[in-house]
């Protein structure tokens, strides 16, 4: 085991609190709805839950990988709920949300990797919230036929995620089961299929990574049409997780987003403690007022 690097003080997390972290807290525990949130231990629940900002994550709890950073249960899951949509849809409009993330586990059990569901789980939150823009971050689809991806992208969302993750060079210790160059043309068929459409992808950092890599990752993003980035500081959810190779300064974070913005992305988000859908929603309401 190699030593971890210690914390840094910018890594400051506030204990949630406040009553409208409780009021999202009672709205998903009321609907049976798990959160990305809560599953990955993010660090920004505090504030988001307190401004009913909440990401999603339908299709159960137990994940079909086991990505090394990730603190999400891996397993066989149980059958998909038919009734799933509905809630979700039903949280969103109690929530008031102006914006919605919604993300999944991975379903490799499931023949079209669970594109049907998270089609349904759009349309529904479309007829119960029509004011409420959608974001999905979805999984790979690596073991499905072109189709899935079409049923996803027809039913519409506002911006379509997929995090490529981390660097190349770390996918077989960070991401095994995923293939990047098949995350990465998985984003360039959604802008061909949907040109319209916003892509978003994302990155961890801190997992060992050269700036080089990272760069020629959002090279090898923009020309794959992708149009928002996130890159955040990788924080180990256990001991049994990947290893914190380096915290990242947020001078670096900085430098990082310059070099992005100049790549052509439409909007970067890359600080310690960005998340794929930190601030998602107020990023995409300025974007386009623009
Ligand atoms: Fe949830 Fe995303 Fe906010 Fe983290 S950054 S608490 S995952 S909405
Ligand atoms: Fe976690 Fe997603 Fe990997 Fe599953 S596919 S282990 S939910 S990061």
């Amino acid at each position: 085991d190699q030593p971890q690097p210690k914390k840094p003080a910018w890594i400051r997390v506030k204990a949630p609190s406040s009553e409208g972290y409780r009021q999202t807290r009672d709205i998903m525990r009321e609907h049976r709805l798990s959160t990305v949130c809560e599953e990955a231990g993010c660090p920004n629940v505090g504030e988001c839950w307190s401004q009913g900002h909440a990401t999603m994550m339908i299709m159960g709890e137990i994940c079909t990988r086991g990505c090394t950073f990730c603190n999400v249960a891996t397993g066989r899951p149980d059958a998909l709920d038919v009734f799933e949509p509905g809630r979700v849809a039903d949280a969103v409009k109690k929530l008031g949300l102006n914006h919605v993330v919604i993300t999944s586990v991975d379903r490799d059990d499931v023949d079209d990797g669970g594109a049907e569901h998270f089609a349904q789980t759009i349309r529904a939150v479309r007829r119960q919230a029509p004011g409420t823009t959608i974001e999905i971050l979805t999984p790979d689809f690596l073991r499905c036929g072109p189709e899935a991806l079409e049923v996803v992208v027809a039913a519409k969302p506002d911006v379509f995620n997929h995090n490529l993750e981390t660097v190349p060079g770390l996918y077989t210790s960070v991401r095994p089961g995923a293939r990047y160059f098949h995350s990465l043309r998985l984003l360039q068929r959604v802008k061909e299929l949907d040109p319209a459409m916003f892509t978003k992808s994302g990155l961890m950092v801190g997992l060992g990574e050269r700036r080089e890599e990272v760069h020629q990752v959002m090279d090898d993003m923009r020309a794959a049409g992708v149009d928002f980035l996130t890159i955040g500081q990788y924080l180990q959810p256990s001991a049994k997780h990947h290893a914190v190779h380096d915290y990242v300064t947020p001078e670096a974070f900085a430098a990082y987003e310059r070099t992005a913005y100049g790549k052509g992305f439409l909007m970067v988000s890359a600080t310690p403690l960005t998340r794929s859908s930190y601030h998602a929603g107020d990023d995409f309401a300025r974007l386009r007022a623009n």
